[in-house]
């Protein structure tokens, strides 16, 4: 027997997501749908439960699940049904929560999802979506000792009503890395939809693990337990690897697997049960007798289908082809739609390649992006600016290190490359007379680069660049310097 529990299983993963919708409203009332308000201050009567109170359904969220689930192939039921299911929780003040049950608004779907294996290869997992339905989200109980006091619990119902997809994924993932490239896969698309922020870290997206093993070779499902709430990449992958030692010791030690419902403590790295499984009977699900069924006609499906933005996938394909870019440099620009649309905007009003483009935005964008932790939603740059920007390097007027440098100020202000180029005295010399001054210096002091480049050796050139821009301090026209050095070489 090896040490190794994957030697000796097969893992075997399951996710249920639970993505907040991009609406204004909640899900059956007017409320505002809010992050960062005081607590309880976006709550109406219907979110409340108050006795004699209508839920009235918020259209908008059809057209959002129906995005999503064209978008996984899924098909979009005629006829979907919103149910109660009954539980006591204090931040669920009407003691059920309206979701769908028996027919859900989308099902039987896929997402392909390319894991990137060493550097340059890809493998794509294909995962199924069983189903996505609508429901509403509770609210929130605080039991933080800072926040509360001690052995107290506030409650806020802010959250409470607020729309929900639950996309729920076939067992079809078999490693914690899977896992994780599915969420940032499926977080992806429901942001180029417009579906979900999917902002973890406001709640927008959260996600439940379903986890079992099997012995090799085995083609049933082993008993599986579901670890809650998991609201961070990095802990849904730490729990399920947590969980797979957890469940390959039991197993080993020849015990078995009790299906339960467990939560993981990120900062010790260990489960604990929160209880015992429940039924999906000890909900007691039946039809909400205040809302009709939800009727969705062809018609309806197809305004959405056309309405539907080219998916990342699609995307990643094109700008490869099109703008001749690795693969991996077309997944990087397409991680978002705005990225996208910004390199596409820039690389369009640029005159150069678009290679140059892809570039600066995977380097320098990135970069500033990075030291300024934004998105590039929170930049003032505009494509046009660094195509301008990038005009100035191709026509010999701004040397590459110097835009280098005016590039952060551009990005944060979006200030006119030309006035600040020359505002900052980095205007390159193209006074012929000078660089031949700095040429001759350079080819002076270096005989020994002569003799190397009259050998054969031609990549002593760039030496003898960097020679003469030292002696210009960094502001010839680089292309001026080369063709100089060239005449007089080859002379
Ligand atoms: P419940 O609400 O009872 O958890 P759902 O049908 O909503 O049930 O979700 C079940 C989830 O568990 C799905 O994502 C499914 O793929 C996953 N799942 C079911 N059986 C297993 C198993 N044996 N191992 C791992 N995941 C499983
Ligand atoms: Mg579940």
């Amino acid at each position: 027997m090896s040490d190794e529990p994957l030697d000796r299983y097969e893992v075997v993963i399951g996710l249920e997501v639970h993505t907040h919708l991009l609406t204004e409203s909640k899900l059956f009332s007017p409320a505002p749908v809010r992050y960062g308000d005081p607590p309880n201050h976006d709550v109406h009567w219907i979110d409340l439960g108050l006795p004699g109170v209508l839920p009235v359904l918020n259209e908008k969220v059809i057209e959002l699940a129906i995005r999503l689930g064209l978008a996984t192939h899924c098909t979009v039921n005629p006829r979907s049904v919103f149910a109660r299911k009954n539980y006591f929780y204090p931040d669920l003040p009407k003691g059920y929560q309206i979701s769908q049950y028996e027919e859900p608004i989308v099902h039987g779907g896929w997402i392909d999802v390319k894991m990137e294996e060493k550097k340059g290869e890809t493998r794509t997992v294909r995962v199924g979506i069983t189903r996505a339905h609508l429901e509403e989200d509770a609210g929130k109980s605080i039991h933080d000792d800072a926040v509360a006091g001690p052995d107290r619990t506030l409650i806020d119902l802010n959250r409470c009503g607020v729309p929900l997809l639950e996309v729920v994924s076939e067992p079809d993932l078999r490693s914690a890395a899977e896992a994780g490239a599915y969420l940032r896969a499926l977080r992806q698309l429901l942001r180029y939809l417009g579906v979900s922020g999917g902002d973890m870290e406001k709640g927008q997206f959260r996600c439940d693990a379903n986890v079992s093993l099997r012995p090799r070779g085995s083609t049933e499902l082993g008993t599986r337990t579901e670890l809650k709430n998991l609201n961070s990449f990095r802990f849904v992958e730490g729990a399920i690897e947590a969980e797979i030692e957890r469940q390959a010791e039991i197993l080993d030690g020849g015990g078995t697997v009790v299906q339960c419902t467990l939560a993981y403590d990120p900062d010790t790295h260990r489960i604990s049960v929160l209880r015992v499984k429940e039924n999906a009977s000890d909900y007691r699900y039946f039809p909400d007798p205040d809302l009709i069924p939800v009727a969705i006609d062809e018609a309806q499906i197809e305004r959405v289908r056309a309405s539907l933005p080219e998916l990342p996938d699609v995307r990643r394909e094109r700008f490869r082809e099109a703008y001749k870019l690795s693969d991996y440099e077309a997944g990087l620009l397409t991680e978002s739609r705005a990225l996208a649309d910004f390199f596409e905007a820039a690389a369009e009003a640029h005159d150069g390649t678009a290679k140059t483009v892809a570039n600066w935005v995977l380097r320098d964008l990135l970069q500033v992006l990075k030291d300024r932790d934004i998105e590039i939603g929170g930049l003032a740059l505009r494509p046009e600016t660094l195509a301008a920007l990038l005009g100035l390097v191709d026509r010999g007027r701004l040397t590459a290190a110097s835009a280098r440098k005016l590039f952060p100020e551009i990005a944060g202000s979006d200030a006119d490359p030309e006035a600040l180029m020359r505002e900052q005295g980095l205007e390159a010399v193209r006074d012929t007379g000078l660089i031949e001054g700095a040429v001759d210096e350079a080819l002076a002091a270096n005989p020994q680069a002569i003799e190397k480049f009259r050998s054969g050796d031609a990549k002593v050139v760039n030496f003898l660049m960097g020679q003469v821009m030292k002696r210009m301090g960094g502001k010839a026209d680089p292309n001026a310097v080369r063709a100089l050095l060239a005449r007089k070489l080859e002379g």
